[in-house]
């Protein structure tokens, strides 16, 4: 009993907090209800146990009051209260709280001490941040109690005497600085409490009205909450007008413990493409909140889902950036990722498919980046979950499942076909060869689509091979007379070709992809793609000199046939020609990177051409 000093670490966080310039120096109100959250959470556990405590007067509450002329705002509950030397103990030392690894984070980093308020709770004394002097009596619920009165100015010392009073809980009265005083005011009390404590699982009073929403409708059985109360706490947690498009509520009851609820938005998100995003999911600790943005705590490729997650054995005894690399986080990352993905493979998988098909709208670029990263596990279900349009779908997306049972007898592999180019891929010579096979040709047109295809190699026991670096099968066997003899022609042509455009291409060759082109660009087996390049080029990345393409000849074409009969024999000035076969595969992509030279050897072909037909 009486004066006593805090301990040393004690006095180091106070003599920090007291003299913190913390600009949201209003979450006090936050600890200090959390606080008495705890308190009633604790005293409803030993009741369990023990049926000697002190009854409790009314309903478990917790109750805030202000007198704005004495400048004081006291917070009480009726929990488990503090006995003399609880009071002593907890209040006086830092051992049970964050505080141990934020002082030890204070020494190690030395660093700036309003950034280390941010990332820690300092929990209780964190009523230094507004008050000059705090006064807490308590009365405890364990038989025989006595009051205790608790008091400090957050200087060097508290002091410990007897209290009065009289029922059990706890009133912590903080008598607030000069540069405090509007903390005395009903209506910002009111804000703080819905912002900060809506969803404390016991009421918040201020004035005798209840403030808070205090029904933590994620520990509630999913059969018990209404489709009203899931939808107010969508908009409240995403601030989103509108109501979700699909949610889960998830109960976890086996060794590792959490309750959920978990939305997916209609419409992305206004900037959900930025780096700095924060994600709306919000960590809670038995009905009080820890974290606003618990980034950690669901993958990045699923950063448009919003919702709470409330773990009660959650150890908040690190820092709130620790924290969300502990395992437990981790574990539920985990379990979250699972339930997200299997939720929304059940939307896939209904008759309509409505709700999947809006969903993979908006997000299926965002969920690609799961594959794309390393999505361990959840790989095979993401897998599962992606939609692309194919060279047959007539716009519709559909799955690799769907795609795989599209394929043609004696066709061994799915081909994919990645290009930004959207509005020109159907028309791309490189997919000819497969028209004419009735091969079905994957899409990707996602700049993202390039990482996808990078990391799914194999679909389902079939192998994914892109139409720009693959060779396709040689069905020499089926070449009629023309096409043998046509071949036979181009051979030296293509020879010619090579050594003629040596250095400006990697390889001129013989194609079996192409119908109706002559000619037509593929990408070298192993190298940079050509689409690669163009996304990097177009994120500002540095790709170097870029890689060389193969120019492929087609030898069932008219030109080319004509071509080879005149090299066989013997004639000169073909090179504009075979240039100019260069030039159109160049500019069927839409690429041409020597529109100067193309216009001068059309042109003297042009004049050629007139010549021929007899002008003079
Ligand atoms: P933390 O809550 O993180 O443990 P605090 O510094 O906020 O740290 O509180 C220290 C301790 O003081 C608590 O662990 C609890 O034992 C006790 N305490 C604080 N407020 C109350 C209260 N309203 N009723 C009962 N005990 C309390």
């Amino acid at each position: 009993m009486g004066s006593r000093r805090f301990k040393a670490d004690t006095r180091q966080i106070l003599n920090l907090v007291t003299h913190s310039l913390y600009s949201d120096r209003e979450i006090f109100l936050r600890e200090l209800i959390s606080n008495a959250s705890d308190a009633l959470d604790k005293v409803r556990f030993v009741g369990l146990q023990r049926d000697d405590l002190l009854s409790i007067e009314g309903d478990p509450t917790i109750s805030i009051s202000f007198d704005a002329d004495a400048k004081t705002i006291t917070i009480e509950d009726n929990g488990i209260g503090l006995t003399e030397d609880e009071a002593a103990e907890h209040l006086g030392t830092i051992a049970h709280s964050g505080t141990g690894a934020f002082a030890e984070a204070l020494k190690e980093k030395g660093e700036n001490p309003d950034a280390l308020i941010g990332q820690f709770g300092v929990g209780f004394y964190a009523s230094f941040m507004v008050a000059d002097e705090v006064t807490v009596e308590s009365l405890s619920a364990l038989p025989d109690a006595k009051p205790v009165c608790w008091t400090s100015d957050g200087g060097d010392k508290y002091t410990v005497k007897t209290g009065s009073r009289t029922v059990r809980g706890t009133s912590v009265t903080l008598k607030l600085r000069e540069n405090a005083t509007d903390f005395a005011d009903a209506d910002k009390l009111r804000g703080l409490v819905r912002q900060h404590s809506d969803f404390v699982p016991y009421p918040v009073k201020i004035e005798d009205e209840q403030v808070n929403r205090a029904r933590a409708i994620w520990s509630a059985s999913p059969s018990d909450v209404t489709e009203e109360e899931y939808t107010e706490l969508y908009k409240h947690v995403s601030m989103d007008w509108n109501e979700p498009l699909t949610r889960i509520h998830i109960r976890a009851e086996g060794t590792l413990q959490f309750n959920a609820v978990l939305f997916i938005p209609k419409n992305r998100p206004f900037q959900l493409d930025r780096l700095d995003f924060k994600l709306g999911v919000q960590l809670y600790q038995k009905g009080v909140k820890v974290l606003d943005h618990a980034e950690a705590i669901v993958p990045r490729f699923l950063r448009f889902v919003s919702g709470v997650i409330d773990a009660p054995d959650l150890d908040l005894n690190v820092s709130r950036e620790l924290l969300q690399q502990t395992p437990m986080v981790a574990a539920i990352r985990k379990q979250i990722t699972k339930k997200l993905l299997k939720h929304l493979a059940a939307e896939a998988k209904k008759e309509d498919h409505i709700t999947y098909d809006l969903f993979w709208g908006e997000f299926g670029h965002i969920l690609k980046e799961g594959i794309a990263e390393d999505a361990g596990n959840s790989k095979k279900l993401l897998t599962e979950l992606l939609r692309f349009e194919t060279t047959e779908s007539e716009g519709a997306q559909i799955s690799l499942a769907e795609i795989k049972e599209g394929m043609e007898e004696g066709q061994e592999d799915m081909w994919y076909f990645t290009s930004v180019d959207k509005d020109r891929i159907q028309a791309a010579p490189v997919l000819e060869g497969f028209k004419k096979r009735e091969w079905e040709v994957v899409l990707m047109t996602d700049p993202v689509d390039e990482w996808v295809a990078m990391s799914i190699s194999e679909f389902d026991g079939v192998n994914l091979k892109s139409v720009l670096t693959g060779d396709l099968p040689e069905d020499e066997a089926n070449d009629d007379e023309d096409t043998k003899k046509a071949k036979d022609e181009a051979r030296p042509l293509i020879t010619w070709m090579a050594e003629l455009l040596d250095g400006e291409v990697a390889e001129v060759r013989m194609s079996s992809r192409l119908t109706e082109s002559p000619s037509v660009l593929v990408d070298k087996a192993g190298g940079m793609g050509s689409n690669m390049e163009r996304i990097l080029k177009a994120a500002n990345q540095e790709v170097g000199p870029g890689a060389q393409r193969v120019l492929e000849i087609n030898p069932d074409h008219a030109l080319v046939q004509t071509l080879a009969k005149l090299n066989n024999d013997g004639a000169t000035g073909l090179e504009p020609f075979a240039r100019l076969l260069l030039d159109h595969a160049c500019i069927a992509e839409g690429k041409l990177d020597d529109p100067k030279g193309f216009a001068s050897r059309l042109q003297s072909l042009m004049e050629k051409a007139a010549e021929s037909m007899g002008a003079s």
